[in-house]
């Protein structure tokens, strides 16, 4: 049987056509969207403004949802970890984190990961498949149905972070299909300076990101400040090595509005990049390339089978203070959802820990 199309990863303009297509007019698409993105829904039978004799037609060359939530977990600290199935079985993570200002929903972009940062656990599944641009649009439905109901507008605002599983720039094409239908005033509206997507460096794709109008921000995870370290701790910089790296993160500040930095990420590991003389290394090389760039200091999220210990607080300290003193701004990311497989690096499709009741259907 040929697969059905699923019509959440389609843009406005391409639902007016698909539905042009099936010899209906156009304001049936733009109700169609509006269903979908705006009001949330992910089935057909619940879109009662459409006639039943067309969305049983739809129904049969179409889909308004593809993924199953197999569990949902809950943190001490309010974090929620959706575990999502895709139609051919694969898992899908997606984090929604309540915080103060602003919540964050933090989504895949591949079911595993290519990549094999020694780090991360996600590299252990290695790569199932890439997500589909609908796949990357209906988990951030499903987030938000979840935390505030179907259809309710988020009260605070929602930034998306593309930071789960997967890395966003080997499935650029439909990241970026995704990231319009998600842009769209008419739907979900979480405009591109509420997005950071998160590259492990696929120097590429910088280039070309940079050469994007309403484009997202930009966050980069180097976890070493010599190639020595980073070729062992991060495979891909054997492809693309840092002074590759940093020329295209220099070209891609070129193209940063006023007041908008690019992101470091770096993964603080005791004893094995945190010491003070891999802070000065860090800070010369961002300074040697000229980045006025920010560096998220990210405590290592421990987990089996990894063999690496999170950096004592008081050596995130010190590393933080040595960068600062050489004019780098530098926060520390509060880990969020540790206790539940959700915090960065712990997506692997765990099963284990607290479950609240199973959510099916929501
Ligand atoms: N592949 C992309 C997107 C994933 S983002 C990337 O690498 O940027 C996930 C972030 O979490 C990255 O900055 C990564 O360096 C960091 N990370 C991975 N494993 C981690 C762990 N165990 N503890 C803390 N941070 C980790």
């Amino acid at each position: 049987m040929k697969e059905k199309i699923h019509l959440t990863g389609y843009t406005e303009a391409e639902l007016i056509a698909f539905v042009e297509q099936l010899g209906q007019p156009a304001y049936r698409g733009r109700q169609i969207f509006a269903a979908l993105q705006h009001r949330r829904l992910r089935s057909f039978e619940k879109m009662t403004d459409l006639p039943k004799d067309f969305r049983q037609q739809l129904e049969q060359h179409s889909t308004a949802s593809t993924l199953t939530i197999e569990s949902r977990y809950i943190s001490q600290d309010g974090t929620r970890r959706y575990l999502m199935k895709t139609h051919d079985d694969r898992p899908v993570e997606t984090v929604f984190i309540p915080e103060e200002r602003r919540d964050t929903i933090c989504f895949s972009s591949q079911s595993g990961c290519p990549l094999q940062c020694t780090f991360c656990l996600t590299a252990q599944l290695g790569l199932l498949r890439s997500l589909t641009a609908a796949e990357i649009v209906e988990q951030i439905i499903v987030a938000l149905n979840d935390a505030y109901g179907v259809g309710v507008q988020p009260p605070k605002g929602t930034n998306l972070v593309g930071m789960g599983a997967g890395e966003p720039f080997l499935n650029f094409e439909s990241l970026i299909h995704a990231l319009r239908v998600i842009n769209d005033p008419k739907g979900l509206h979480i405009v591109p300076k509420r997005i950071t997507i998160s590259t492990a460096g696929i120097v590429p794709r910088i280039h070309e990101l940079a050469a994007m109008t309403d484009r997202p921000h930009l966050a980069v995870s180097l976890a070493a400040p010599t190639d020595e370290l980073r070729n062992e701790l991060m495979p891909i910089n054997r492809k693309w090595p840092l002074d590759q790296l940093l020329a295209a993160c220099k070209e891609f500040e070129k193209t940063l509005k006023p007041g908008e930095l690019l992101t470091f990420e770096y993964v603080m590991l005791d004893k094995v990049n945190d010491s003070d003389e891999q802070a000065r290394q860090l800070a010369n090389l961002l300074n040697r390339h000229g980045l006025r760039a920010k560096v998220n200091l990210i405590p290592h999220n421990p987990a089996e089978p990894l063999p690496y210990l999170p950096s004592p607080s008081e050596r995130v300290d010190t590393f933080q203070s040595i960068l600062e003193t050489k004019g780098i701004h530098t926060y520390v990311r509060k880990p969020r959802g540790r206790d539940i497989y959700a915090a960065c690096g712990q997506l692997a499709a765990r099963r284990e820990l607290r479950t609240s009741p199973q959510i099916s259907q929501i």
